[in-house]
């Protein structure tokens, strides 16, 4: 059975015109009382739109769009812009030592995220924010009540592809907002809202342009790759910036794509501070005071014991949405 929200397949049932929604929620009742109460509304639900011959899910697509995707389907194709491109992460389980990388894709009717594991990794790295992906053959899972892509063994993504367009992004993604002054160490997809009050110098490395992984200068000038060897190495960076928001601040350590986002600056234009620094202190003077949204996790930071804050994504603080949360909440 597939996991569709209860609202969803009541708006379904209701939309074929062949039950009403007051008829429909005393026939979810009865088919509960039927059944000893031994099944869940959902699964009522589910069975009065069997018995009615309505499709709850559109298996016979062959592109589905992202509101068509529900947890536990398999074989799906479906097709979005790549809204946001999270830093590929490493873990280890056991002795072994894996990668994954996730994005988020979106099309007209909503945000889904997608999920690559280890070898699959690689093939994200030219794929950039704003491109378009097709991703073939994969399977939905549930994660923290939401769907979530993998790919299959035989899935695969196509960047780019010819007469493949999304024009608009429906936005779904919600965070849990917290107070600076509360979070706390391993925290994650948590939202904060601060101030800019400190910035520090971005520092500069080489990684494997295949793995992401640190690339190490030889003595001969090369750069080699723990996994891969001698490589052409793609450059990388991290800046820190301590925000805060009247309960406390924290430091944000933001990797390539986040320092991006809030220098508002392509790689190259970031790139031209490596060879030179003062040309940094202008951006740090205009950041200083300014509001920024980020999303991430909360980690101590063992050698200076303090809670630093990962950024996934950060953006620049919309104050029409603040005001409405506020309204909101009251
Ligand atoms: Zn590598």
């Amino acid at each position: 059975m597939y996991k569709i929200p209860l609202s969803e397949i009541k708006e379904k049932i209701v939309a074929s015109g062949k039950l009403s929604a007051s008829d429909l929620d005393k026939k979810i009742s009865v088919k509960i009382n039927e059944l000893s109460g031994l099944i869940s509304e959902e699964g009522a639900a589910h069975i009065i739109a069997n018995e009615l011959g309505i499709e709850l899910v559109s298996l016979s697509q062959s592109k589905l769009k992202i509101k068509q995707i529900y947890a536990g389907m398999r074989n799906v194709t479906t097709v979005g812009k790549v809204v946001r491109k999270f830093e590929v992460r490493e873990f280890s389980k056991g002795d072994k030592v894996g990668k994954v990388c996730s994005l988020v894709l979106g099309d007209e009717t909503g945000t889904v995220r997608v999920v690559f594991w280890n070898d699959q990794v690689e093939q994200l790295s030219g794929v950039k924010e704003g491109d378009i992906l097709k991703v073939k053959d994969s399977f939905v899972k549930e994660n923290n009540n939401d769907r979530e892509i993998h790919l299959g063994n035989n899935g695969e993504i196509e960047i780019n592809p010819d007469g493949e367009n999304v024009n608009s992004v429906r936005e779904s993604v919600v965070f849990e907002r917290k107070k600076i002054g509360d979070l706390n160490d391993g925290d994650t997809g948590a939202e904060i809202l601060g101030t800019v009050v400190q910035v520090f110098d971005p520092r500069f490395f080489q990684v494997c342009s295949s793995c992401s992984k640190r690339a190490v200068e030889s003595a001969d000038g090369s750069y080699m790759c723990a996994e891969h060897g001698v490589v052409q190495p793609t450059l990388s960076y991290v800046m820190n910036v301590v925000l805060d928001d009247g309960s406390g601040n924290i430091r944000g350590v933001l990797w390539k794509n986040q320092t991006n986002h809030l220098l508002e600056k392509s790689e190259e234009e970031v790139s031209v501070f490596k060879d030179d620094l003062s040309k940094f202190e202008d951006v740090k003077t205009d950041l200083l005071g300014e509001q920024f949204k980020l999303v991430g996790k909360v980690k101590r930071n063992e050698m200076f014991d303090r809670l630093e804050f990962n950024a996934q994504t950060v953006s620049k603080a919309k104050p029409e949405e603040e005001i409405a949360r506020l309204e909101t909440v009251e």
